[in-house]
């Protein structure tokens, strides 16, 4: 902290990219302070297994996974405060974050605040969470080897979960609302050209049927006729899009149509100097925990480089520019750990 009031790093976001950053900037000895929202743990918090992060060789729940990374940020000092951002000053600095009626200052600010899918917003489908409805094929659908399941959504991203699931899955009906698709046309034909997957349009989901804690099925209602009829699935994937949350930035920080902040190519600087963003909310491509863990961290070394850049030593930021040919020339040094590394400090 430089005063008793302003630090260094504030990080707004608790979820893989905020817990990473936090860790990084502990470790940097920054003394990051992480709002992390009521929402703790981020996205992951409403899943079960997570067996594409590695490390975990057995797999792990998503909860338990970001229990895991906030302890081991805050094993290295980082702070948290549970609640909500509800108002940001960028305008000049330090910057302020409000809290209700609490203001926090600091030098430096990370904006990881992820983003939400979108939901049917039925009452089952809440109860089945992470039991067989799931909002993410690439991260859920390898659980569904040889079982039927249905998407729901009439975008490429609904077309794109349709063919990826079928990798595993038996037969993928799509519901759609309507019979005309915002879907790209080259991808409609893809799914359409596929064998496994069926279309059901003009049609919604009205209820996701389950029994002993698993989906069952979906019942559609026939949006011309007002008919239901149950499809019996395995799985429910709601593929209706997802909603960045950057609804307290939008004034201040540069973004794209949708709501998603934009940084510089290859850094995480946003256009205003000291504020960075990492994770799903810059990134409607990836969507995963990795890559949100990994901008992450690049957020907590471009704000540890640009702190130390404004105190006139850069060069001693752990993430100052590699001068290629000194790098080349410099003797190895040996490690605590006993291993030969560059005399530089690693991270
Ligand atoms: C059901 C589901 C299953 C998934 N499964 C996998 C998987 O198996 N593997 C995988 O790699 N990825 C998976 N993903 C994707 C992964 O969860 C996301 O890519 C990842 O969580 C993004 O991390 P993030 O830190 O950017 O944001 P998020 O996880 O969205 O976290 C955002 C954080 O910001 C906080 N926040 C929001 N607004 C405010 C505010 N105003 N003030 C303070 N804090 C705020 C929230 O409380 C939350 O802590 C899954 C996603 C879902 C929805």
């Amino acid at each position: 902290m430089t005063d008793n009031d302003t630090r260094d790093l504030i990080i707004i976001g608790g979820g893989p990219a905020g817990y990473t950053a936090a860790l990084y900037a502990a470790r940097a000895n920054l003394h990051p302070l992480v709002i992390e929202g009521v929402g703790w743990g981020g996205q992951l918090m409403i899943t079960s297994d997570v067996e594409n992060y590695p490390g975990y060789v057995e797999g792990i729940l998503g909860p338990e996974m970001m229990r895991d990374f906030r302890t081991q940020a805050e094993r290295f000092g980082a702070e948290f405060l549970t609640e909500d951002v509800t108002s940001v000053d960028f305008s000049e600095r330090p910057f302020r974050i409000s809290v209700g009626d609490d203001e926090y200052r600091a030098r430096a600010v990370i904006v990881s605040t992820g983003a939400s899918a979108r939901q049917l917003g039925i009452d089952s489908e809440r109860e089945l969470q992470g039991k067989g409805v799931s909002y993410c094929a690439v991260c859920d659908a390898f659980f569904f080897r040889d079982k039927e399941v249905v998407v729901v959504g009439g975008g490429d991203s609904a077309m794109e979960e349709a063919i990826f699931l079928t990798k595993f899955a038996t037969k993928v009906t799509v519901v759609h609302r309507r019979d005309d698709f915002r879907a790209s046309p080259i991808m409609l034909d893809r799914a359409r050209a596929n064998e496994k997957i069926e279309f059901v349009t003009n049609a919604v989901v009205e209820e996701v049927l389950g029994e002993e804690g698993r989906v069952t099925g979906v019942r559609i209602r026939d949006l011309n006729t007002g008919e239901t009829t149950d499809l019996p699935a395995g799985g429910l994937f709601v593929a209706v899009g997802h909603d960045p949350n950057t609804k307290l930035f939008l004034e201040q920080l540069e973004h794209d149509e949708p709501g998603y902040l934009i940084t510089q190519q290859g850094s995480t600087a946003t256009n205003i100097p000291g504020v960075f963003a990492a994770g799903d909310v810059v990134d409607h491509v990836y969507r995963q925990a990795v890559t949100a863990a990994g901008t992450g961290a690049m957020a907590a070394l471009d704000a540890e480089r640009f702190l130390a850049a404004e105190e006139g030593h850069e060069a001693a930021a752990l993430a100052a520019p590699r001068i290629e040919a000194e790098e080349a020339e410099a003797p190895l040094a040996v490690t605590s750990s006993g291993r030969a590394g560059s005399a530089r400090a690693s991270v």
